[in-house]
């Protein structure tokens, strides 16, 4: 690494990774396409072959790109190391696998990424691992629910569509009494927002197609490990098979360069937008973790360092057309899955609304908003029209 010394996040997100001068001095590092890494003598492949060789073998294993890119991401969110994956479910698979085996029992929260839960229940089940999904909230409750042969507390804080905080370190404590390791789906934060390892988790997962990424054109994953955990992800990843492609590492990398003042912006639109959300009548909550209306906003402050842009807001009950006439009227919004872009999307929430330990309950349409970094008032123009659109619709039927 080339900057030394003991530097704040913004420093750190800016220069960690790069090495210029092992390249013409050119700020960022080449993006290598290679499958065949080739040596000159037995002697040297023999070496590259040994524990604790810091070279590289195989396009695979990953190239200076990689390395850069996984330098930079752990030392951003304070890991030990960090290991890349060609997508953020691929990382939330691999960083499950490296734990368990057949026989062995994992807790799974309630409001995860809902394809965590068709991983759980089919292909887990089918290899004889057995999952149980725990209530968001629980916090230190946690230690009813781990047996013997539990092996994972995953977590995911705030809640997929429905934004719950967990309370991580609380949870994080009953966790290692007990041996288990403690995975967290940190996306959300950017990984920057909140610090994994600062509140005990063992492996901070993000969908780096979000907020690293940033700009909606690449898929990647990242799992960031302590010490302790790296060596088991390192085998996962090396087992699956795995590998990212080299373009798709390089746009990772050039994203994450920019991601703390991207985040900065989105949590600014967000907070602006979110306010506005909660003085219109036909809203009857606004889900985002930085409202201190929200219930979760007592364990947000005492954990988070910021918000991003991604929220949900409960539409009082309306009838289907009226709910469609509110999205189809929005010109900034487009409808998509993913979010971490700069551009603004909304989504109705009820395909991921699966839960089995807390049904969900609540009366009204939920939409999920990612708040892109245009103007905040041209984003607050775009949702009064759609909601004016709404009523009428709803007036009419
Ligand atoms: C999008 C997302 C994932 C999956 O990431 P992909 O890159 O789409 O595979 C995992 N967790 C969360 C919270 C996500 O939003």
């Amino acid at each position: 690494m080339a900057l030394k010394g003991n530097f704040r996040r913004d420093t750190i997100i800016t220069h960690a990774g790069l090495d210029p001068e092992s390249n013409h001095g050119i700020v960022n590092p080449p993006v290598y396409h290679a499958s065949t890494i080739t040596f000159s003598s037995v002697a040297a492949w023999d070496e590259a072959h040994k524990p604790g060789y810091k070279g590289y073998i195989y396009g695979r294993y990953g190239t200076p790109t990689h390395r850069a890119f996984g330098e930079a991401v752990a030392a951003t969110e304070g890991g030990h190391g960090c290991i890349a994956w060609p997508s953020g479910f691929a990382a939330v698979v691999g960083a499950i696998l490296a734990f368990v085996k057949s026989g062995d029992h994992i807790l799974m929260v309630d409001s995860a990424y809902f394809p965590n839960r068709r991983f759980c229940d089919n292909f887990l089940k089918n290899m004889g691992i057995e999952t149980t999904y725990y209530d968001p909230l629980i916090g230190g409750g946690i230690r009813d629910l781990i047996r013997p042969n539990t092996k994972i507390v995953y977590t995911e804080s705030p809640g997929t569509g429905t934004f719950e905080i967990q309370d991580i370190p609380a949870i994080a404590d009953e966790a290692h009494k007990k041996g288990c390791v403690v995975l967290m789906d940190n996306t959300w934060s950017g990984g920057l927002f909140f610090n994994a390892f600062k509140h005990g988790v063992d492996v901070s997962i993000q969908a780096a197609t979000k907020y690293i990424v940033g700009h909606s054109d690449a898929m990647l994953g990242t799992t960031t490990c302590t010490e302790a955990t790296l060596p088991a992800v390192e085998a996962s990843f090396k087992a699956l098979g795995y590998s990212v492609g080299p373009d798709d590492i390089y746009l990772g990398l050039r994203g994450l360069r920019t991601m703390h003042v991207r985040l900065r912006g989105h949590q600014e639109n967000a907070l602006k937008v979110a306010s506005w959300l909660e003085t219109r009548a036909e809203v009857a909550r606004v889900l985002c973790p930085a409202l201190p209306s929200f219930p979760g906003y007592r364990l947000w402050k005492r954990d988070f360092t910021g918000c991003s842009g991604l929220f949900s807001v409960l539409i009082k009950e309306q009838p289907k057309p009226a709910m469609d006439a509110f999205l189809d009227t929005l010109r900034i919004f487009r409808m998509g899955a993913s979010w971490g872009g700069y551009e603004s999307l909304a989504l109705p929430v009820s395909n991921v609304l699966h839960r089995s330990a807390v049904p969900w309950t609540e009366k009204g349409t939920l939409v999920r908003l990612h708040i892109g970094l245009e103007d905040a008032d041209d984003l607050i123009a775009d949702l009064e029209a759609g909601l004016s659109r709404l009523t009428q619709v709803a007036k009419a039927a």
